[in-house]
């Protein structure tokens, strides 16, 4: 698997692609870092930021997908003087350390955080993610930047993934020169998606930072983008900033080109890891699926794509800002509760829960099951 933004297509590609092929995804919603994880994740002794804690529980779930997508909503400014939490965020690299030591290899940038620190922000996280090998899309250092990278696809075997990524907008912040950021604008995103199937895409995605916050339920402006993207061609939107979960569909729709196929929606993957705390945005769910492509080879190269095997993995945020040892874990709330919200054996718990953690886990459990349903659930 190679990932891209080269405006050519192989021929070789084409002469050696396999009739059909599959590729596994997890894709979780907003990575933020606010000052109470600041403060729980630095070491007073060596005066060190340290966040593998936050992840090393789910950390095993994304060894076993090829792409793991998450939405950074916070800038890596390189810079400690700029560190800071809500509400223009700042995070030490460290936190960018700990997300790729747990396997995340595509980062969305373009959110309303984006410009939160200014050029240092913007440059210095790209700069960093691409040290770490991290593909990044949404946030460009300049013109000749986004002119390279602005159609990012992923290469397997020849057939290629497109993503893009939008924001609704910067927090009124203006976006300084010379850097971009990619905002949602229906021009832009139906020049994108048209130039992506020129190019190729046998399967794009669009990743969608909009709506309002805490709202449970798509608003009419996530229904607007969604149907846009699809109209124009996506197969898969990949929704954040509502900070809750909302709803995912599996659904035919067809588009512009005639073309009627099953597109995946998740409106709102909700909060990964965050400091906050209201009900419902303590956690979030890791949505996993694997994407099957199949060309016909005769008809003119139209590909036929699948979701098999979707699924989701609730996770809930455990805040123990008192105690010592785990600090803002992400628990897997399968490892806790069943369908039926009866507790497990204590054995097969990560950690040991107090009893208020536990009952604020089963509320969010219960809460998403009702909203996402128990039969996609994996437990
Ligand atoms: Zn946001």
């Amino acid at each position: 698997m190679n990932c891209s933004s080269t405006k050519n297509t192989s021929l070789i590609d084409s002469i050696f692609l396999p009739d059909s092929i599959r590729i596994s995804f997890s894709a979780v919603g907003d990575l933020m870092v606010h000052s109470s994880q600041l403060e729980a994740n630095f070491d007073k002794i060596t005066k060190k930021f340290d966040f593998h804690q936050s992840f090393q529980f789910v950390e095993p779930i994304f060894q076993t997908t090829e792409i793991n997508f998450g939405n950074l909503e916070t800038t890596l400014p390189n810079d400690v003087k700029l560190v800071s939490g809500y509400p223009e965020f700042g995070s030490p690299n460290e936190y960018a350390y700990a997300i790729k030591d747990s396997h995340f290899n595509i980062l969305s940038t373009a959110n309303n955080h984006s410009v939160d620190k200014g050029s240092l922000g913007i440059e210095n996280t790209i700069r960093t993610l691409k040290s770490l090998e991290i593909s990044q899309i949404g946030t460009y250092l300049n013109q000749d930047d986004y002119n390279s990278r602005r159609d990012f696809f992923i290469n397997t075997h020849g057939y290629k993934i497109f993503i893009y990524n939008y924001t609704y907008g910067t927090n009124g912040l203006l976006v300084p020169e010379p850097n971009i950021v990619r905002h949602i604008d229906e021009i832009v995103i139906q020049e994108d998606l048209k130039r992506a199937k020129e190019l190729g895409a046998d399967c794009i995605i669009v990743s969608y930072h909009y709506g309002g916050e805490y709202l449970r339920e798509p608003d009419k402006e996530q229904i607007r983008w969604v149907n846009f993207a699809i109209d124009n061609g996506a197969d898969i939107i990949l929704g954040g900033h509502p900070h809750v979960l909302q709803k995912f569909e599996l659904k035919e729709y067809s588009d512009r080109y005639g073309e009627s196929k099953e597109r995946l929606i998740l409106y709102s993957m909700g909060n990964f890891l965050s400091g906050q705390r209201y009900p419902y945005t303590d956690g979030g769910a890791i949505f996993q699926w694997n994407l099957k492509m199949e060309k016909n080879r005769s008809t003119i190269q139209r590909t036929k794509n699948t979701i098999e095997n979707l699924h989701y993995i609730p996770t809930w945020v455990y805040p123990n800002l008192k105690g010592k040892g785990n600090k803002y874990a992400i628990l897997p709330v399968s490892k806790y509760f069943d369908k039926s919200l009866k507790e497990k054996d204590k054995s097969i718990q990560p950690m040991e829960l107090d009893t208020q953690s536990k009952s604020a886990m089963k509320f969010f459990m219960k809460s998403t099951i009702e909203l996402l349903g128990d039969s996609l659930l994996d437990l």
